[in-house]
């Protein structure tokens, strides 16, 4: 499985930069995960959208689903015009409802499948998108959402934080990630103005060695900051390297 980071700015880009957007690629199976402004630019530089097997949408933050109306526009005019057959399966959290009656009304472009409405599995939800099976983890933040944790074809496990506080439960969600790709919003410093909304580098790379992540790769950056600095606090946490998410960059599992 191969993940290329589209956008990993929040909760506005960089300069010629997009917020989060990840394409998750596994044989012929393509996932969008995340929809954030200025991801669909880089989704249809990196690939055809009408190839897309399914989206993924953590939650209803706009740095994460600003994009889904370009791709609905997108994806309505393929349609009309006969290069896609069928709606594109979206998988987004049911509240808050207004959001989500903005997409759901539709059934053109997507197909709208709520988070909660999946089959469980133990305390999670879970999709089957092509050849990747995803679970979701609920997570503590500012509007209800998920992070995932995703399998394929290859032996190890893709997980994403999403958006989400500090809390413990956290370490067992995330435990046995191949590739923890994990929000670090803030540096140590930060953690009483991220108003338990989100998670330091310090804390991210301590989730990190308690779940027993094989590697750690940051995101969701403040534009002002150097991911570089953010990766190297996060690295005296977690007892090893870490990278700081690029965009273009592919990570394989
Ligand atoms: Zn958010
Ligand atoms: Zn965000």
């Amino acid at each position: 499985m191969d993940v290329t980071v589209l956008g990993c700015w929040a909760p506005y880009p960089r300069a010629g930069g997009a917020c989060s957007g990840y394409l998750l690629r596994d044989r012929e199976t393509l996932v969008l995960l995340e929809a954030g402004n200025g991801s669909f630019s880089r989704l249809a530089a990196a690939v055809d959208f009408r190839a897309l097997s399914a989206v993924v949408v953590s939650h209803f933050h706009l740095d994460h689903c600003a994009d889904l109306f370009c791709l609905r526009h997108a994806l309505k005019g393929a349609r009309r015009d006969g290069s896609r057959a069928e709606p594109l399966t979206l998988f987004v959290p049911q509240e808050p409802r207004g959001e989500f009656e903005r997409l759901a009304g539709d059934n053109e472009a997507f197909t709208v499948r709520t988070i909660e409405s999946l089959p469980r599995k133990g305390d999670r939800r879970v999709a089957i998108a092509g050849s990747l099976e995803i679970e979701f983890l609920p997570t503590r933040h500012s509007s209800p959402g998920y992070g995932v944790a995703v399998s394929g074809s290859a032996r190890g496990c893709f997980v994403y934080s999403g958006d989400t506080a500090y809390f413990p439960e956290l370490a067992r969600h995330w435990a046995g990630a191949g590739l923890l790709l994990c929000e670090a919003t803030g540096l140590a410093r930060d953690s009483a103005q991220l108003k338990a909304v989100h998670l330091t580098s310090v804390q991210a790379g301590e989730l990190a060695r308690a779940s027993g992540a094989a590697r750690l790769v940051l995101t969701h950056f403040w534009p002002e900051y150097d991911p570089a600095v953010l990766a190297a606090e996060a690295a005296d946490a977690f007892g090893g390297p870490v990278l700081a998410a690029r965009e273009g960059e592919t990570y394989s599992i």
